[in-house]
């Protein structure tokens, strides 16, 4: 039963017998009888949000309150991506990797171990894109979380000391008007009590979308992308994005931090795309 509906309710009948007694008697104690209406119309307000199921689960429609986005069974059904290689997070089957390394990253190991909660797929998709395409900015929080359950349950955590969004072109930026992966490190940022340094890496040139690129087009395409000019000496850092591919971008970021002298560097994204 959704009690808080049904209080709402009661509250809006309430407000319309106010909105009665305050016209009947326009002129004895109008300051009162107006605050009082405002409240019960403030109070309707929290009623109708109600009913546009932001107090619902996102995927399912149960009800999950206002502080949760999904509910605990949906949460268990989205595609984790818990069977997959320590360096570069992408699925293997069950008992195929070795030491933690699947055999492409036995051979030759990136300079980035890449950390990716979940699978690019459905419904994945559908919440990097609301978040990317139609600014539901709100679901950055849910994103986070998600990220740092993940990595508090796998090998190796170790807490950085600098978060680093993956920056886009300030021509990006002002077509979208943010930066997915900079809402992610703040929230990040916030629970772990670590700070973000958004200003000191840049992206110079504006390169298409990755998505639309080949693998070996993805390399070509990012090249040259980022400056880094703050001093990075010793820190461990944690580069963060939405989604990563071929991690060509996260790597060539890193090298970049790595360039600029940091001791070690890892990245944590909330979705890992399999090609
Ligand atoms: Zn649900
Ligand atoms: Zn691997």
């Amino acid at each position: 039963m959704r009690l808080l509906e049904h209080v709402t309710k009661i509250i809006l009948y309430f407000q319309y017998l106010f909105l009665f007694f305050l016209i009947e008697n326009c002129c004895v104690f109008v300051p009162t009888l107006f605050f009082i209406y405002s409240i019960l119309f403030i109070l309707t307000l929290f009623y109708n949000y109600s009913i546009m199921n932001i107090f619902n689960c996102y995927f399912c429609d149960d009800y999950v309150g206002l502080s949760e986005f999904v509910c605990d069974d949906c949460y268990a059904l989205l595609p984790w991506n818990y069977y997959c290689c320590e360096a570069c997070a992408l699925p293997q089957m069950m008992g195929s990797c070795v030491g933690g390394l699947c055999s492409r990253c036995l051979l030759s190991k990136s300079n980035v171990i890449l950390k990716s909660a979940f699978l690019y797929e459905d419904p994945v998709v559908q919440i990097v894109r609301a978040m990317k395409y139609n600014s539901r900015l709100e679901f950055a929080d849910f994103i986070a979380k998600s990220i740092l359950n993940y990595v508090l349950t796998s090998p190796g955590f170790i807490c950085p000391d600098f978060f680093v969004p993956v920056p886009i072109h300030k021509k990006r930026l002002r077509q979208r008007g943010f930066n997915q992966a900079l809402e992610v490190a703040k929230v990040l940022g916030d629970i772990l009590n670590v700070p973000v340094d958004y200003s000191s890496c840049l992206k110079v040139k504006h390169t298409k979308p990755q998505v639309n690129c080949s693998k070996l087009a993805r390399v070509s395409n990012v090249a040259g992308s980022f400056i880094v000019t703050g001093n990075l000496k010793g820190a461990r850092v944690v580069i963060v994005d939405d989604v990563v591919t071929t991690g060509s971008t996260v790597n060539l970021l890193a090298k970049v931090l790595y360039e600029r002298g940091a001791k070690s560097v890892v990245s944590w994204t909330f979705a890992r795309r399999v090609i």
